[in-house]
């Protein structure tokens, strides 16, 4: 494996920037891309101006192949060939560290010593329903898993990486909230909805049937209505469905039991811009019909 070198030519875009602050961070990054921590030596320190090219030398034993990967012409070339995409993200991101990382350092610096969420949230990988914008979720408060359709898969489906982050969340974080968020005009719903047997097998099929529930439930509720309306009627029904679905997880139902763990559902319509809020009852599950008390409508 490559020997991890870090480089930044702009780490640190003023003079008052904590060095050992940086370098606390960069081995935080390393840790949570599971690279072995190397040792760090800032480089060139008194001249570190923004823009300026902050060599980064990542040591590890033994200490003659320690490597210095890039130099001032190699970052230019880098630079160059850059995607105008990707420099608007770096300028995001330097503001960012700027504004939020570097203003709030401690609190930043306490987080990445450990995480407490209250809220786990179940939401869409839709570019346009990201929890963090609509919500504010800040960093450190919502542990969140994005998938197709927001779906979660009953317990015995097995494994999948929604439940392997709520067996996280649930058990190790011991998050107090999961809110399942359901959304307008989603992709996911429609396919499902669509789906005949002339349907091709594909990875989003073989996903999007764990909402089927929701999909035959839909059929038989609202057939008369329009394909559109129908889709909107499963996105919301889907929610539900995987709100049920969390019951069959025996460590979430036990959680819940002991008033340890509440489960929302969420609907963010992104075409007028509302967030309709509901949370489960807890003897929904006793006769497998969706209870819901707390409904809010954000408008
Ligand atoms: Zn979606």
């Amino acid at each position: 494996m490559a020997r991890p070198v870090i480089q930044s030519s702009s780490l640190c875009n003023s003079s008052s920037v904590d060095h050992s602050a940086t370098t606390r961070i960069l081995r935080t990054q390393l840790r949570f891309l599971g690279i072995a921590q190397p040792h760090f030596r800032l480089v060139n320190l008194p001249n570190c101006r923004y823009n300026s090219a902050l060599k980064l030398k990542a040591l590890k034993e033994p200490m003659t192949l320690t490597k210095e990967m890039m130099d001032e012409k190699e970052m230019s070339v880098v630079t160059e060939s850059e995607s105008n995409e990707f420099t608007t993200l770096k300028h995001r991101f330097l503001n960012y560290k700027k504004d939020k990382y570097l203003k709030y350092l401690e609190h930043f610096q306490s987080l990445a010593e450990t995480q407490s969420p209250k809220f786990m949230v179940i939401s869409c990988a839709d570019s346009r329903v990201c929890p963090s914008n609509i919500l504010g979720f800040q960093p450190g408060e919502a542990f969140v898993v994005r998938n197709v359709a927001n779906l979660v898969p009953p317990y015995e489906n097995g494994p999948s990486e929604t439940n392997a982050a709520l067996e996280f969340a649930v058990n190790s974080l011991k998050v107090q909230n999961i809110l399942v968020i359901g959304h307008s005009r989603c992709g996911g719903i429609r396919a499902l909805m669509s789906m005949d047997n002339e349907t091709p097998s594909s990875f989003i099929r073989s996903w999007v049937v764990v909402g089927k529930s929701a999909r035959a439930s839909t059929k038989a509720a609202a057939s008369n209505l329009s394909f559109d309306q129908q889709c909107k009627h499963c996105e919301k029904e889907s929610v539900n469905c995987s709100l049920m679905n969390l019951f069959t997880y025996p460590w979430i139902k036990d959680k819940v039991d002991k008033g340890e763990l509440l489960i929302h559902g969420g609907y963010y319509d992104f075409v007028d811009c509302t967030f309709e809020k509901w949370t489960l009852e807890n003897n929904s599950r006793v006769d497998n019909q969706v209870s819901i008390r707390n409904r809010e409508f954000w408008c």
